[in-house]
């Protein structure tokens, strides 16, 4: 698969480094109009940190997204199938 067209969250390895998960996460802040407030982040994050669904700390079951860089995403939701644990902000 080429490299175009790979969403950023959805690495080779769903086991990631800290250092690959900051540099992430400091991409979607090169647009403050697509990302939600640091109170929403926050939240977010503290239900994923809850959820059965994680992964290694990092990562979605559901859709094998680093939660980190999916929470910062307005127009992203919880992929959690029929129960979503978080949603989008319009
Ligand atoms: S995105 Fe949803 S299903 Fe995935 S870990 Fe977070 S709360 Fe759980």
């Amino acid at each position: 698969m080429s490299e175009k067209g790979i969403c950023k969250g959805c690495v080779e390895s769903v086991i990631v480094t800290e250092e690959v998960i900051q540099e992430l996460v400091k991409e979607t802040e090169e647009d403050l109009s697509v990302i939600v407030s640091d109170v929403v982040y926050k939240a977010r994050l503290t239900i994923c940190k809850n959820c059965p669904s994680l992964q290694y700390g990092t990562t979605c079951a559901h859709s094998g997204c680093i939660v980190r860089f999916r929470a910062k995403f307005k127009n992203k939701g919880c992929p959690f199938a029929g129960n979503p644990k978080w949603d989008k902000v319009s």
